[in-house]
Parts: structure tokens; C-alpha cells; sequence
């Protein structure tokens, strides 16, 4: 089987180290990618630290990692949309049932046997778990696989993957449009592509943050406003307002303040996995017939949608190149919400080892 150089972590407190682990060769519907960058998500530090124990525990060895992007090196020999030498991307998924309404519907993610993801997920081949993108290479089902649009900066595409789908997800879902107001709460990976997502959607932007010092990039983004939210009086004029709110908050923190800026009939998403569950004010529901709602990546359909979607719009993240010895420093920045606004891995670092 082939070897390749990887990042993983052994314990929630051994921070991450080079290793090496086992893919398998490609099979007849499988592409085989070198992986050239991958970003950093929230979610990989939640995994690697096992801060998601009640729900999802995490299996060590883990190698973290869903916003890869390389290139194609082998193609197995029903492969039909990709070819060796093409751009592909991987995100959050490896594989699904293939059978159920949501798989018919290229909803992946939302399978009713439950979608594998791209790490941490039970696997038998080679198993026990999936293992991520911070590796030098990956061998996933071609209809995993997605095509980035040329003219898109590889390194900046690559968050698109996972920050990218799952804040567009949910506003094609909810259908934000021109003439709504949006609001984003925090200005991390997730919440600048939400920016700059309902920007491109044409809705008028609101970002909510913890960070007076994100306020001009936020602006730069598109953002019409930048409320302050420890400061209760910037909240107040936006009362009764939104159309919809997306929240990308990775740590505990009170969301019913966000529910009181929702219109009548307003939605408030949440798209971030605080470790503990959040209380909810009926009060704040119910005046208001208020709805609060989650939503998860996107499944292949969407996220190939999403990518051609930049790709029209010219839009990529906001990076932090690094190489791969510096990963544990850039998950304690991010664990400060210290990043402008997503760390991507050079892969090639990788050889350095
Ligand atoms: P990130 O880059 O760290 O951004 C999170 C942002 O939340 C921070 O930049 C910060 O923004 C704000 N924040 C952090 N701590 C806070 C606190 N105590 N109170 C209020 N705001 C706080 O993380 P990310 O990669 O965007 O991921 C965000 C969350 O989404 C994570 O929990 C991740 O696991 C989850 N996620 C979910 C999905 C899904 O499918 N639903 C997919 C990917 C990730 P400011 O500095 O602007 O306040
Ligand atoms: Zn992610």
C-alpha cells in the first residue's frame, strides 16, 4: 500500500507531529490527489483535541484536515470527470451510502447511514479511521472529488472546501437575496467567506465580532456595518432587522441577543460547534415566531456549485500560508481567534521533514 508523510495528533494534548500513514491504491471508481495545500478549520483543532468527546469522539491516531486541494496523480479505470494532471479538491466527505434520499439528491452529507467523513470516520480501507488532509497525499471516489475552476488561486480555494460550502449552504438554502439584510457573527474562516458570500448574494451585510480589530477588514469584506458585541448599545439600533443570521461562533456565548435582532419570521443559523449546547429563551422564539436552525457543509452537488460560483465572482479566502512545522503554533493562534482569516498548509513543507 502506498506510504505517505503525514501531521497527526497521538492524544488531545500531544499537539500534532510528523508521521506516516497508509492509503490505499486507487480502486476503479477512486482518483489518487497529491496534495499540494490544505486549510486549517476550527473543526480539525475541536477533533484533534477530542473536544467533541460526547458526540464525536476522536480516534488516535488522527490526522486532521478537509480543505485539500492538489493535484491528480492516478485515476482508477471507471473515473470518468477527472483526469491525472487536473486541479481536484476534497472536502468534508469521503463517502456515503449512495442509496438514500439525501444521496439521491447529492445532499451527501445529510445521509441516513451517515456520510464518512474525511477524517475520523470508521474505515476499512485501510482503517480504522479516516485520515485527513494535513498528508502528502489522499485517495478518495472520483464523486468526492471536485473540479476547481481555473483562474481560482489553489491556495486561496482551498478553504472553500469546508468554510466556503458551509456558509453557502445555508443562505442558498435559506435563500438570501438582494434586498435582505444578513447578518455574520464572527470574523473567523468560517464568517469571512459568510461576508463575502452574502456580499456576492447581493444582501446588505452585517458582521458581528468580539474583535474591535477586525472592524476595517471586515468593512474591506463588505460589510455595511461592524457591531462590537461586547458593547450592548452597537446591538440595540439593529433590533427587529435581520432577515438572517449565521453564526460561526466556535465557543460558548449567549445567542439570544441574536434572536432579538431577527425580524418577524427571521431565521438564525447555526453553523458553530461550541463544545457544550447553548441555551434558548422561548421568549425570544416565539415574539416573533422566530426560528433558529443548523446546517451542515453542503453535500457534492452544492459544494461543485459553490466552487463555480467563486469561480464566477472571483472569490477565494483570505490566507495565511504556512508551512506544516508550524502547525501547532497556528492552532494555538487559532484557538485565540488570531488568524486573518485562514491558515493554509504548504504541502511541499511537507518534504522538509
Ligand atoms: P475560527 O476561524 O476560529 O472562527 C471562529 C470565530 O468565532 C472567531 O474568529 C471569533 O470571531 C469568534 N469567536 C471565538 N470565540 C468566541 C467567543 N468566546 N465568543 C464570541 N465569539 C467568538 O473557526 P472556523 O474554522 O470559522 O469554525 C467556526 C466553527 O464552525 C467551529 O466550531 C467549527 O467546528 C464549526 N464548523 C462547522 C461546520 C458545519 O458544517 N456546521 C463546518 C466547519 C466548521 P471574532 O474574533 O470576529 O469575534
Ligand atoms: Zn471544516
Amino acid at each position: 500500500m502506498p506510504i505517505a508523510k503525514a501531521y497527526s495528533a497521538t492524544s488531545p494534548t500531544s499537539g500534532l507531529h510528523a508521521a506516516t500513514i497508509e492509503r490505499r491504491e486507487p480502486n476503479a471508481n477512486d482518483v489518487e490527489i497529491e496534495i499540494l495545500y490544505c486549510g486549517i478549520c476550527h473543526s480539525d483543532l475541536h477533533q484533534a483535541r477530542d473536544e467533541w468527546k460526547d458526540f464525536m469522539p476522536t480516534t488516535y491516531p488522527c490526522v486532521p484536515g478537509h480543505e485539500i486541494v492538489g493535484r491528480v496523480t492516478r485515476v482508477g479505470t471507471a473515473v470518468s470527470r477527472l483526469k491525472v494532471g487536473d486541479i481536484a479538491a476534497v472536502g468534508c466527505m469521503v463517502g456515503s451510502c449512495g442509496d438514500c434520499d439525501a444521496c439521491k439528491a447529492e445532499d451527501e452529507v445529510y445521509c441516513s447511514k451517515g456520510a464518512t467523513f474525511t477524517y475520523n470516520s470508521p474505515e476499512s480501507d485501510p482503517g480504522p479511521v479516516t485520515l485527513g488532509g494535513y498528508s502528502q497525499s489522499i485517495v478518495v471516489q472520483e464523486r468526492f472529488a471536485f473540479q476547481v475552476p481555473e483562474g481560482l488561486d489553489p491556495a486561496g480555494a482551498a478553504p472553500l472546501l469546508c468554510a466556503g460550502i458551509t456558509t453557502y449552504s445555508p443562505m442558498r438554502h435559506w435563500g438570501v437575496k438582494k434586498g435582505q439584510k444578513v447578518g455574520v457573527v464572527g470574523l473567523g474562516g468560517l464568517g469571512h467567506m459568510g461576508v463575502k458570500f452574502a456580499v456576492a448574494l447581493g444582501a446588505e451585510v452585517v458582521l458581528f465580532t468580539t474583535s474591535p480589530n477586525k472592524i476595517e477588514d471586515a468593512k474591506r469584506l463588505g460589510a455595511s456595518h461592524v457591531v462590537v458585541t461586547k458593547d450592548p448599545d452597537q446591538m440595540k439600533p439593529h433590533a427587529w432587522s435581520f432577515d438572517f443570521i449565521l453564526d460561526t461562533v466556535s465557543a460558548e456565548h449567549d445567542i439570544n441577543p441574536y434572536l432579538g435582532l431577527l425580524k418577524r419570521n427571521g431565521t438564525l443559523v447555526l453553523v458553530g460547534v461550541p463544545e457544550k449546547p447553548l441555551p434558548v429563551s422561548s421568549f425570544q422564539l416565539i415574539l416573533g415566531r422566530k426560528q433558529i436552525a443548523g446546517s451542515l457543509i453542503g453535500g457534492t452537488a452544492e459544494t461543485q456549485e459553490m466552487l463555480d460560483f467563486c469561480g464566477r465572482h472571483g472569490i477565494t479566502s483570505d490566507i495565511e500560508l504556512i508551512p506544516i512545522q508550524k502547525i501547532n503554533e497556528a492552532f494555538d493562534r487559532l484557538s485565540k481567534s488570531d488568524v486573518k482569516y485562514r491558515f493554509v498548509i504548504d504541502m511541499a513543507s511537507l518534504n522538509q521533514d
